[in-house]
């Protein structure tokens, strides 16, 4: 049976970039060696380092001055890293949810923190709106995607300083103003690549200003410096990540990606709005993530959740249980998620309900 994938990370790779790797698992750059098994100093890695870079700037439109780094660490390593390297005196977080409270939390080690707003007197159910920047913060930092909760900012803030985001779970699905940010970041194993690899850009000039002693590794100048090759980079996920540029240049680019991302979630979106027993749990359509969409039963249905879940899994639907802090369903609808499966999704949806 065909299998739909909507884990929330990591989570469906293109079949191109799962060829591609296991081809060079086999083979890499006709070395007669595996991928697996090669210096990441052969000049064939380092072509790939580099396509990867180029691919990532142009894919972005990143303007001149900004480096494209390959880290390892995780999203999570870089809510310690971003305030290490930048945070001097105060900086603004915008509290969206659980990967930002842990970017809080990190932060408030360096420096002063000021919450501008939260959303978790709602579960994170919403966006804030009415907050402000105050001009004098390092940065303002906000989670453009809250993976966990369906919640997404899809258009660059408006604040009077310059920003942060963590884009791990929305990255390559709508255009970005690169130049009104100094640092964005994300674990590549929503959007790109497998687990294992971490993308930050960062903006040149922006490094430097802090005056605390930065460990060599943690210190994004390293990197810049070294072109993400000051240590032994993650050279598989980084390969794979290659693959998926190539593929989402090949589909015609963020643009076109972005309209069939807004597709697959109006479809799925709209399928739970006409619905008599799902509720999705984002009730503002302005805040509702495309990549992420939560949902949850009314509760006069309650009881049935764990058998949709089980209706749905004979049916081939993969990972679509919601995240504890929520409940309910979470379906994610990354780039590589064909509209057949938000289709298949919807159909067993229905099914389910005409049964009862
Ligand atoms: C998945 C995720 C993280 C955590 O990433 P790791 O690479 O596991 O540290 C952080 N932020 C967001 C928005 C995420 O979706």
């Amino acid at each position: 049976m065909k299998k739909h994938n909507f884990y929330a990370g990591p989570s469906i790779m293109s079949q191109f970039t799962i060829e591609e790797t296991a081809k060079a698992i086999h083979d890499f750059a006709g070395m007669g060696l595996s991928i697996l098994e090669i210096s990441h100093r052969s000049k064939q890695f380092q072509a790939v380092m580099d396509e990867a870079v180029a691919l990532f700037k142009e894919l972005l439109e990143i303007p001149e001055g900004y480096s494209v780094l390959f880290l390892g660490g995780g999203a999570s390593l870089q809510f310690a890293m971003v305030p290490m390297n930048m945070l001097s005196t105060k900086a603004a977080y915008l509290d969206t949810g659980v990967w930002a409270s842990k970017a809080i939390k990190e932060a408030k080690l360096f420096g002063e923190v000021d919450v501008v707003a939260s959303s978790k007197d709602k579960n994170y159910n919403y966006i804030p709106k009415d907050y402000t920047v105050p001009a004098d913060m390092n940065y303002f930092h906000y989670t453009s995607n809250n993976t966990i909760y369906g919640t997404e900012i899809r258009k660059d803030p408006d604040v009077p300083v310059r920003m942060i985001s963590d884009m791990s779970s929305d990255i390559f699905s709508r255009p970005v103003d690169v130049s009104k940010y100094d640092l964005i970041y994300g674990g590549a194993q929503k959007n790109l690549a497998p687990s294992g690899v971490t993308f930050v850009i960062v903006k040149d000039d922006a490094l430097g200003h802090v005056d605390r002693v930065i460990p060599t590794m943690l210190d994004y100048r390293t990197h810049v410096k070294k072109g993400s090759m000051f240590n032994t980079p993650p050279v598989l996920p980084i390969f794979s990540a290659l693959q998926t540029l190539k593929y989402y240049k090949q589909l015609g680019g963020i643009r076109a990606i972005e309209k069939m991302d807004i597709e697959k979630a109006d479809c799925l979106y709209n399928a739970i709005d006409g619905s008599k027993m799902f509720v999705a749990t984002v009730p503002d359509h302005a805040d509702r993530s495309i990549m992420n969409v939560c949902f949850v039963m009314k509760p006069e249905y309650k009881d049935l959740e764990k058998d949709f879940i089980d209706f749905a899994t004979e049916r081939g639907m993969i990972g679509i249980k919601g995240h504890r802090d929520v409940g309910g369903f979470r379906a994610s609808l990354y780039n590589a998620l064909p509209l057949e499966s938000v289709k298949a999704l919807v159909a067993v949806m229905k099914e389910f309900e005409a049964n009862h």
